[in-house]
Parts: C-alpha cells; sequence; structure tokens
C-alpha cells in the first residue's frame, strides 16, 4: 500500500480498524485469550466524568462467548499504547517508507500536525520495526519456547498481572532469537514462526 492509498483507503477510524482487524485475523477474528471464534460485537458506553459532566464516546469492543474476555482490534498492538488516531499512523508508516531521505521527525510533526514527542516516536517505533523486518530469518532445524515473566501482585497469590511472554526461536547450532509476546496462544506462535524461520527450507 502506498501513500495515495493510505490516504485515500484508510481515511477513517473504522477503516484503519477493519483494516487491521482483516491483517490480524485473516480467518475471522479469535478470543486474544482463548482462541474461540465464538465472538460478539458489543457496545460500552462511555464512562461519565463528573467534573465536567461529560460522557467519553461509548466504544465498539469484541467479547467472547466462552470466556468472556474483551478486546479490541488493537489491544496487545503498539497502535493501542499511543492513543493517537491510527489514520496518522498508518500515514505515518507510508511517509517514512517511501520518502528515499529518511524523514526527520520535525517533517513528521509538520507533516501530520502532531506534537514533536508523538512525532519522535514514531519516527523511532517504525524505523525500528523495519529494521526487524529486514533481518534474516532462521533456517534448519528450529526449536521454539516460551516463558512467562512478571507481574506478581504482592498479597493476591495466585493473581498475576501484566504477565507477559518471552518466545526463543533457536536454530540448531545457530542463532537464538527471544520475542516478547503479549501471550502464548498458538495462533501467535504461529505469527512469530512465520516471522522468523524460513519455510522454503531444504
Ligand atoms: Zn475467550
Amino acid at each position: 500500500m502506498n501513500l495515495l492509498d493510505v490516504h485515500k483507503e484508510l481515511n477513517t477510524e473504522a477503516k484503519c480498524l477493519a483494516f487491521l482487524e482483516h491483517m490480524r485475523w485473516p480467518n475471522g477474528v479469535r478470543c486474544l485469550s482463548c482462541q474461540s471464534p465464538k465472538i460478539s460485537r458489543i457496545t460500552a458506553k462511555g464512562k461519565l466524568n463528573k467534573k465536567r459532566g461529560k460522557r467519553s464516546p461509548d466504544r465498539e469492543l469484541y467479547q467472547c462467548n466462552n470466556c468472556r474476555k474483551q478486546f479490541t482490534e488493537t489491544t496487545g498492538t503498539v497502535y493501542h499504547d499511543t492513543h493517537l488516531p491510527l489514520t496518522k499512523w498508518f500515514l505515518a508508516i507510508a511517509l517514512i517508507t517511501e520518502s528515499k531521505k529518511g524523514m526527520s521527525a520535525n517533517q513528521l510533526k509538520r507533516a501530520l500536525t502532531i506534537n514533536y514527542r508523538t512525532a519522535w516516536y514514531l519516527c523511532h517505533r517504525i524505523r525500528k520495526a523495519m529494521i526487524e523486518a529486514d533481518v534474516p530469518k532462521l533456517t534448519g532445524i528450529v526449536e521454539v519456547d516460551e516463558t512467562y515473566i512478571g507481574g506478581k501482585q504482592k498479597g493476591h497469590r495466585r493473581q498475576k498481572l501484566n504477565e507477559e511472554v518471552a518466545v526463543g526461536i533457536r536454530e540448531r547450532g545457530g542463532d537464538l532469537r527471544l520475542i516478547h509476546s503479549v501471550d502464548a496462544s498458538s495462533e501467535l506462535l504461529a505469527k512469530h514462526i512465520h516471522e522468523h524461520v524460513d519455510p522454503a527450507w531444504p
């Protein structure tokens, strides 16, 4: 998708969300927790801010009919953390990948009318993703393992908070890649393997 396509096709949040959904779940939405394909679309009423007397906008969510987990197209992705409109994210990606001489945070700031901090963060994050995409794939016999990291909360013995997963993919007799993952679902593991391992070998 080039800059013009992004400008034409991904010009509203709804279109961006549909695009992300298709990229993330090409065979239909699945629960991020239990992988169930039985998902409902629900609308969460915006919370009332008593000081301002205003209600935040309603939010469209997915809810798993099996385990009741609620999530959105952006849960667990880099887009979720920034609160920047997706339209700007996609324009920034197109601008940075297409500019042959590279793009400074100042140029991005002007092009997208965003503040400098956000522009700097976008430049940094998108370049990092581009470098990661260029890393050569592992070949031969590859072993995959996952480890859980973090977050037990004090006083709640069984409750685990912010637990994250490190996925290690090792080429036998060769490189080890450690990948940060939001969970160890088979869907996400398959995605990591697809990204890091050359399927055509030998
Ligand atoms: Zn579920």
